[in-house]
């Protein structure tokens, strides 16, 4: 449904976006992981045709975000929070939005109440509501026209952890029903409780991609044995390298492949669990501490652009 292609986009001599390839299915929450700086919200910007691509081409159902007869009624988006106007009220900002769209009246109502926003709140200018606040009148704007495609670009910024929680309902309920949904995210923790898919990017490069699942069973598994030493060098003679952390072991072999050579090696196990959770972390940090930018490049960016 949203399909990214060998996608590159440069500023002067920099490349912002290194060749990035993926795609987001319906019925499923696609993640878009990595540091600030990583290159989503340019990846995004080209999607919905707000930056040219300087090669490699993104279509949203099949066509050019610029072919798309109504837009609004295709792919629902939210780039930027504050990019409303602050002298609106919430309430007209929408009623906007759904007359552009030929959307029924009542389609305004509707989404407020779906994005918790009172009555009283929906009569304030935008200009008073908090981030949060702005969030939720950013993603009933992108739903208004009952898109089959949702972009996000950072949308749980500013919400707190039940308001997070709420949008998982509310994104998980979407794709349920067989939308599409790519939402970015500077936190693990944001995508790894929304997202079914995750794409993690690290300097304008996909750094990896896979299910959740996936990406946690890449995490290995933490085991404690009666005989550490001896167990390491068993994993190690496996082809499994094993490594000594604060909760243990910590190898890339699956549990099943632990308890089993740690059985033909008669070593007792007092306890064995997947990496998840932590494992995607270290994951994260791992994979994008190396394409982290650093200071240094920043400045000399700054003086480019
Ligand atoms: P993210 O959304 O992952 O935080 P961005 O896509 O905003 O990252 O930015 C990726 C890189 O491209 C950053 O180094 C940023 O400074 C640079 N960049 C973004 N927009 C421009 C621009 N208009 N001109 C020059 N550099 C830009």
């Amino acid at each position: 449904m949203i399909t990214v292609s060998h996608l590159t986009k440069t500023y002067g001599g920099f490349r912002a976006v290194d060749d990035v390839t993926f795609s987001a299915q319906p019925g499923r929450v696609t993640g878009f992981l990595g540091p600030n700086g990583a290159g989503k919200s340019t990846t995004m910007r080209i999607m919905v045709g707000l930056t040219p691509a300087s090669s490699g081409e993104a279509t949203i159902l099949g066509r050019h975000f610029s072919e798309l007869p109504n837009p609004g009624r295709e792919v629902g988006v939210l780039l930027d929070a504050s990019a409303q106007h602050a002298g609106r009220t919430g309430r007209e900002i929408l009623t906007l939005a759904q007359r552009t769209m030929r959307m029924p009246k009542s389609r305004v109502e509707e989404m407020l109440a779906l994005v918790s926003l009172t009555d009283e709140e929906a009569g304030r200018r935008v200009r008073d509501y908090s981030l949060g606040m702005r969030q939720r009148l950013g993603i009933a704007a992108a739903l208004i026209g009952d898109p089959e495609v949702l972009i996000l670009d950072e949308p749980a910024n500013g919400l707190d952890p039940a308001g997070i929680r709420w949008m998982r309902d509310l994104l998980r309920g979407y794709a349920n029903q067989g939308g599409t949904v790519l939402l970015s995210s500077h936190l693990l923790h944001e995508i790894e409780v929304i997202a079914d898919d995750i794409i993690v990017i690290g300097q304008g490069r996909v750094v990896a991609q896979g299910t959740k699942h996936e990406l946690l069973e890449a995490a290995g598994t933490y085991v404690r044995a009666t005989d550490p030493a001896r167990l390491a060098a068993a994993l190690v003679a496996a082809g499994h390298p094993a490594e000594q952390s604060q909760q243990g072991l910590r190898t890339d072999a699956s549990t099943d492949e632990v308890g089993d050579i740690a059985l033909a090696a008669g070593i007792a196990l007092r306890e064995l669990r997947p990496a998840d959770g932590a494992g995607l972390e270290e994951m994260f940090l791992a994979l994008t501490a190396d394409t982290q930018r650093d200071d240094t490049h920043d400045l000399q960016q700054g003086a480019a652009a």
